[in-house]
């Protein structure tokens, strides 16, 4: 087996790890009432580029090679440190629907029954889920030795990332009022805050 397929199978199985996580909550979060979901179309447009980014283009890559002129030779070591990577995403990933719970959305939402997370992996950063993605994106990196195929998950994320983020604060501090406000001066975005 080459080392290109080897990088494959190692994608592979962490989206497909990262999708068996996910499902439950996709199913559950369904059948929650939502209260106010701001910015509808701009979300679809953002989860479409973070989709093509993180899975699309590097499907692509796996199943057809393409873009062959953006290849460059596969390292065992920079395969293994991005296996690694993949599996820790994936320990944050599932951590965060744990602690978020009814919660959670795939677009911003506010349902009529939100309660605000602050203890578990929330405790020390807003935005845990993102990091995790931060983490499969960095993967993703690693692991394909192709820079097309192996950047498309930081442009994808990124822009879904830093479009999102402002808008989904606002939102919470809307809700949420002096609980986030508050909630924000004791935690990092993404990189835990260990100091008031
Ligand atoms: N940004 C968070 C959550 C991603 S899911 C993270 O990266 O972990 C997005 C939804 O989570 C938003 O629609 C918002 O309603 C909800 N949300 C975000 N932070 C929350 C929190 N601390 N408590 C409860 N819900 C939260």
């Amino acid at each position: 087996m080459s080392l290109n397929m080897v990088a494959g199978l190692v994608w592979g199985a962490g989206v497909v790890g990262w999708y068996v996580i996910r499902f439950p909550h996709a199913l559950r979060a369904k059948r929650m009432a939502v209260e106010r979901a701001p910015g509808r179309a701009l979300e679809l447009v953002l989860l479409v580029i973070s989709f093509t980014g993180l899975f699309t283009v590097p499907f692509a890559w796996v199943m057809l090679g393409w873009p062959r002129a953006a290849n460059y030779a596969a390292s065992p070591w920079l395969i293994a440190a991005g296996a690694l990577v993949f599996a820790g995403s994936l320990r944050l990933f599932a951590r965060t629907h744990r602690d978020l719970g009814k919660n959670w959305s795939v677009t911003l939402e506010v349902r009529t029954q939100h309660r605000l997370v602050t203890e578990g992996v929330y405790a020390r950063v807003r935005h845990p889920m993102y990091a995790a993605f931060w983490l499969w994106a960095l993967a993703q990196a690693l692991i394909l030795p192709n820079t097309v195929a192996g950047l498309a998950g930081l442009v994808g994320f990124g822009t879904l990332y830093f479009v999102r983020v402002g808008r989904e604060e606002r939102m919470m501090r809307e809700k949420f009022g002096d609980e986030y406000q508050a909630y924000t001066t004791r935690t990092g975005r993404v990189i835990p805050r260990f100091r008031a």
